[in-house]
């Protein structure tokens, strides 16, 4: 296959660029770097198979040859950086998608958009089943992403019904793993970094928020399984297991060996009291689940951590 990916200098798109290379496909990755990084690619840019063209997807792009599959990824996904490019956001939601759809119809290609557990909001329904229709404000700041996806997801829908593409819409819950950014406001990596350094956590309200975390290659898997599925209309994909902001934030000073303390601040607006997949339909389609639970892919995460922050690794400082 010739696999495009978008966004695929991101976090998720650079892990879907090694694992369809390394299944023995051709990838071209399409990113402008809006949020994403040169270093997430370095390792593939000697492989003749892989081809990186700098563009950004909410501008047409004409593509030479056969494309087998379009993985659209694009997207600035983390509250800090979507609060701050609500208009990127917006466009590559829209305009983005609009352009990769135009490439799959144009190709007779598959397209499977990356949509987002936001489409649901603030549930009202708890764990979230691809049937329940969400609760959104989209005038909030947060509006910017959830509508840009609801949007997203209603074109697909469209290209689906009218054009007949092939689509694949995952509604991927919080993800986590190597190649996340320091900065990028998730919890995670917003929760590791300071406990590397031994600063104060912060915690927003009491922390009783609930959220669960899927590592990178369980939720790559399950994309790959999507894409060779026929299933046309949205699935969830994330791991269930539930945990409170507290308790992640307690298991990082754990798993870190940190002497960080928990701060509280108040918290932001819609912010959602509670996130969880409801799996079912990925686990009767795909015979998927998630594999890996935190106490695995947490060490994994905080070990590529203290790499990127030039700090002696665990084992290291172990023997040193
Ligand atoms: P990321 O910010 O690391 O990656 C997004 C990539 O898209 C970046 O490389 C960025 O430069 C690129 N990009 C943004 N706008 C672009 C444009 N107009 N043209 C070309 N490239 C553009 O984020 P991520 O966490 O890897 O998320 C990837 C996708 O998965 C996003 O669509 C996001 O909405 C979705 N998603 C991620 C999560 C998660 O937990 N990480 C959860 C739900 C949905």
């Amino acid at each position: 296959m010739r696999v495009l990916v978008t966004g695929g200098a991101g976090f998720i798109g650079s892990h879907l660029c090694d694992r369809f290379l390394r299944d023995g496909h051709e990838v071209v990755c399409v990113d402008n770097f809006l949020t994403g990084s040169r270093t997430n690619i370095a390792h593939l840019r000697a492989q003749s198979a892989f081809r990186l063209i700098e563009h950004d997807i909410s501008k047409p792009l004409t593509l030479d040859g056969a494309i087998d599959a379009i993985l659209h990824f694009a997207s600035p996904a983390s509250p800090i950086d979507y609060l701050k490019l609500p208009i990127q956001t917006l466009k590559v939601g829209s305009l983005g998608t609009l352009n990769g759809l135009g490439i799959a119809k144009a190709k007779q290609a598959r397209f499977l958009l990356a949509s987002t557990s936001e489409v649901y909001g603030d549930p009202s329904v708890h764990p979230q089943p691809e049937s329940y229709w969400g609760h959104v404000n989209p005038v909030g700041p947060r509006g910017v992403y959830d509508e840009a996806k609801r949007f997203a997801e209603a074109i697909t829908m469209a290209y689906h019904r009218e054009h007949q593409v092939a689509t694949r819409i995952v509604r991927i819950f919080n993800t986590y793993g190597p190649r996340m950014r320091m900065q990028d406001g998730r919890a995670i990596p917003a929760f590791i970094t300071p406990a590397l350094r031994g600063e104060p956590i912060t915690v927003f309200g009491t922390g009783a928020q609930t959220r669960s975390f899927c590592y990178v290659d369980d939720l790559v898997e399950g994309i790959v399984r999507l894409l060779h599925s026929d299933h046309a209309e949205p699935m969830n994909l994330g791991n269930p297991e539930e945990y409170t902001i507290l308790q992640l934030a307690q298991r990082i000073i754990e798993a870190t060996g940190s002497k960080s303390r928990i701060v509280y601040q108040t918290l932001p607006q819609d912010d959602p009291k509670q996130r969880c997949p409801d799996i079912t339909l990925a686990t009767r389609t795909l015979q998927w689940q998630a594999a890996t639970p935190l106490a695995a892919g947490l060490p994994k995460t905080i070990e590529w951590f203290r790499t990127a922050m030039g700090l002696a690794s665990a084992a290291g400082a172990r023997h040193g």
